[in-house]
């Protein structure tokens, strides 16, 4: 058996990506590896939309030369390494006149691609870069069977970005909006099941944009894959991310309400609070149609655990136009969420603006509003201090007899799970809320 190891940085997808790289390679007679020391091939699959990527990949492909002229020199054979993801896309060739150690270079949407560009640089020995965006459609290229995933998996349903926010790479490094077939999506989920699969999280960049060919031949919402997901026996739990509010359709919130699988837990950014810098963010609502947009899906589903990103410092945010952000936050009670700094991307229309936030005002007020997230969180899991609740055992914890499970909204919790076995749904009551987890007891 060849080894490989595949590091992912960044999102979901990413990750998602990085497992079906490996479903890929197995075949070829690759095993998984969880560190680069020996292996045949390294992956690194990048991520390129905040913070200097793009040195932080060079600096360590610097490293991994050295593993590779290391190994080479004690007889341990070729290392091949590949940049993969967003970075690799977005820099193409640049990577190898960078990096003469890198073989292989390729973007989101050509890894279906890897068998065959492996065997290239196989045969010619130089290295190959393959960045276009490819006409055949990348999933109907991939391994049809999954293998072992684990009680809970990622699916990709939905790839790429229309909506160009003014300070966003996205649109640009994973192409435009796709949405797969639901009989795609379905055979996936089939598959993932039979691999012991109980709780699945369809991703997309804009999930909730998602408009697939339907088994019936019309379009398909979100709503109706969900819909129609939730009909296949043995999956237990669905979840989506991540979510634009103006694409948060009636069926979808009404799906809330009334789809037991569907988990309530809704991942929906707003990304600022100030109206003029939505506007100036290319976001298409104000934060009003978002508080709007909450309280119906509250209305449709009240125990709802809502999260969110936000990015603090875009160019020309003032004071009070952060204090309106802390506000939206104030008012919505988040069960968690993403806060960032803003980090100009090369390519977006917002990195050329000459009124950009200096960084100790981006840091001061990710601080304070990372301080009001905190508490929120600590006060949802604190208001989950006694109630009852289906927990999915997902894996073994460090105690004998222990499990590690996760609730309706996401929290992980630990108890003691004697008589059953990974993948059992149990009745719990939570009686302890720590910083990070819940701890339970089992109902008899
Ligand atoms: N499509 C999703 C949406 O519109 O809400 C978000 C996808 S994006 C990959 C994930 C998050 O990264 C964004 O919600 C945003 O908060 C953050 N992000 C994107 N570009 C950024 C930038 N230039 N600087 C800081 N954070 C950024
Ligand atoms: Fe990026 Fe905006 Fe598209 Fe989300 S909606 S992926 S933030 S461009």
């Amino acid at each position: 058996m060849k080894k490989v190891h595949i590091k992912s940085y960044g999102c979901q997808m990413n990750v998602y990506d990085s497992q079906r790289m490996g479903d890929l390679l197995g075949p070829l007679g690759y095993e998984a590896v969880a560190g680069p020391e020996d292996a045949d091939l390294i992956i690194l699959n990048t991520c390129h939309i905040r913070e200097k990527a793009a040195e932080k990949v060079y600096s360590e492909l610097g490293k991994l030369r050295q593993l590779k002229h290391e190994r080479a020199k004690q007889g341990g054979g070729e290392t091949v390494i590949a940049v993969a993801g967003c970075v690799a896309q977005a820099e193409g060739e640049e990577i190898v006149r960078r990096e003469k150690a890198v073989d292989l270079v390729f973007g989101p949407q050509t890894y279906h691609r890897l068998p065959d560009l492996l065997k290239a640089r196989a045969v010619t020995g130089r290295a190959v870069v393959e960045t276009e965006f490819p006409a055949e459609d990348k999933f109907a290229h991939l391994a049809k069977a999954a293998p072992k995933r684990g009680v809970t998996a990622f699916l990709t349903v939905q790839e790429g970005c229309d909506k160009f926010c003014s300070f966003c790479v996205v649109p640009y490094t994973r192409g435009a909006e796709f949405s797969r077939p639901v009989a795609q999506i379905e055979a996936e989920a089939r598959a993932l099941v039979a691999a012991g699969v109980r709780e699945i999280t369809l991703l997309g960049q804009n999930v909730n944009a998602y408009h697939g060919l339907g088994a019936d031949g019309e379009v398909s919402s979100l709503a109706g894959l969900i819909t129609y997901l939730s009909r296949i026996d043995g999956i237990e739990r669905l979840r989506f991310t991540t979510s634009h509010p103006r694409d948060m359709s009636d069926d979808l919130i009404e799906a809330h309400a009334e789809n037991p699988k569907l988990m309530p837990y809704l991942h929906l950014p707003i990304q600022a609070g100030s109206d003029r810098v939505l506007k100036e963010m290319n976001r298409g609502h104000r934060a009003e149609d978002y508080l709007k947009l909450i309280a119906r899906i509250r209305e449709a589903r009240p125990d709802i655990a809502l999260s969110g990103d936000f990015i603090v410092g875009f160019p020309g945010e003032t004071e009070a136009d952060f204090e309106e952000t802390l506000a939206v936050t104030r008012a919505v009670r988040y069960a968690g969420a993403f806060s960032f700094k803003y980090s100009p991307r090369p390519g977006t229309p917002a990195a050329d603006r000459a009124d950009q936030v200096p960084e100790e005002v981006k840091a001061d007020r990710l601080a304070r509003l990372q301080a009001l997230l905190g508490t929120q969180q600590k006060d949802f899991n604190q208001a989950c201090l006694g109630r009852e609740m289906p927990v999915l055992l997902e894996k073994p914890g460090r105690h004998p007899g222990q499990l590690i499970g996760r609730s309706p909204y996401l929290q992980g919790v630990y108890l003691d799970a004697r008589g059953h076995a990974i993948g059992d749904m149990v009745n719990v009551t939570i009686d302890r809320v720590g910083s990070n987890a819940l701890s339970a007891h089992i109902h008899p």
